[in-house]
């Protein structure tokens, strides 16, 4: 490579680096700027410096950890760079994000013979950022970037361009993929977002175990863009889940605690406040309660009646129904 194919590259890279002010402000998650400068394909040394350009000022060219010209992630040399719009190289082979793709990677491959080459190959500018990119190469190759600690924006945005570059969005996101194990990880943290995202791809095998985190979610609280991007059937899955578990707690706590043969000390009259109380306090909790009510929320209130009764079999039959319908609730379904 000649000079002014190097300072074609070099220009590249200073005018990503003029927009985004973090890439300024902090390192990429991706990239470091030690690993960057001893992965530098500027050919200067570094005891003879970095470039300088004509305005006097340091120039210099970050580039992928693990995408970097020498990383051998495949059987094919590097014959291909992308350039993020934070201005990060990711050095690759054409023919591996090609045979993943469905449309070409976006249409950008085979590369246009107007893009400028370095000695890899084209460098092809793309506009998601290094750290979107970063997760999506690493999906494309199998690897896992789990210790890149990707953002939930980031993992969002991942897969939002996965799509867009062709893949096969229910394979990088099987069940046994990294990516899936990322985005469950990050899942508690902003459940509505990924199921929504979910949804969006017909990911039902990720929406289930996200659903589980969503008991707790304020339905009247979702918004027109959460429930455009989810669609009609994960909508209708979400509502199923939330009506279908209040559905089953009512029909739970309907029948009150079995009353014992009557005795000296309390007959059926007398059983009658348990029942009557029964139905006060499950009318109670069935009131008040939301898909995600707790077993020690239902013992504590219905345990509590145990101190009106001085009958020793009537409290016995209580804790009984109580037991039982800890068991009925913790196991109604919890997810879509
Ligand atoms: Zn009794």
């Amino acid at each position: 490579m000649d000079d002014s194919e190097w300072l074609n590259v070099i220009q590249i890279a200073s005018d990503a680096l003029e927009c985004p002010s973090a890439f300024r402000d902090k390192p990429f998650p991706e990239c470091s700027t030690v690993h960057a400068l001893a992965q530098l394909p500027t050919p200067p040394p570094s005891d003879e410096g970095s470039p300088i350009d004509e305005a006097g000022n340091d120039l210099t060219v970050a580039v992928s950890t693990a995408f970097h010209p020498d990383a051998n992630l495949s059987k094919t040399s590097p014959d291909l760079v992308l350039l993020s719009s934070d201005g990060v190289f990711f050095y690759v082979d054409a023919h591996t994000l090609a045979a993943a793709s469905s449309n070409q990677f976006d249409s950008l491959l085979p590369a246009s013979t107007t893009h400028v080459h370095n000695d890899h190959g084209p460098v092809i500018p793309i506009p998601e950022s290094a750290d979107v990119i970063n997760v999506v190469l690493h999906t494309v190759y199998n690897m896992s970037c789990g210790h890149y600690t990707p953002t939930i924006d980031t993992l969002i945005s991942s897969v939002h361009a996965l799509h867009k570059y062709g893949m096969h969005l229910k394979s990088c996101l099987a069940p046994s993929s990294s990516l899936f194990a990322l985005i469950l990880a990050q899942a508690p943290l902003a459940p509505i977002q990924f199921y929504a995202l979910a949804g969006a791809y017909d990911l039902h095998e990720l929406a289930v175990p996200i659903s589980s985190h969503l008991l707790a979610y304020s339905l009247s609280t979702l918004t027109d863009e959460l429930a455009t991007c989810m669609g009609p059937i994960y909508l209708k899955r979400l509502f199923f889940l939330h009506l279908g578990r209040m559905d089953a707690l009512r029909r739970l706590l309907l029948p009150p605690p079995h009353p014992h043969p009557p005795s000296a000390e309390c007959d059926f009259a007398e059983q009658k406040r348990l029942t009557r109380a029964w139905a006060l306090a499950s009318a109670y909790l069935a009131w008040d309660a939301r898909p995600d009510l707790s077993t020690s929320v239902i013992e504590s209130a219905l345990c509590s009646l145990s101190d009106c009764l001085n009958c020793a079999e009537c409290k016995k039959s209580l804790n009984e129904r109580v037991k039982q319908l800890v068991v009925q609730w913790s196991i109604v379904k919890r997810t879509i």
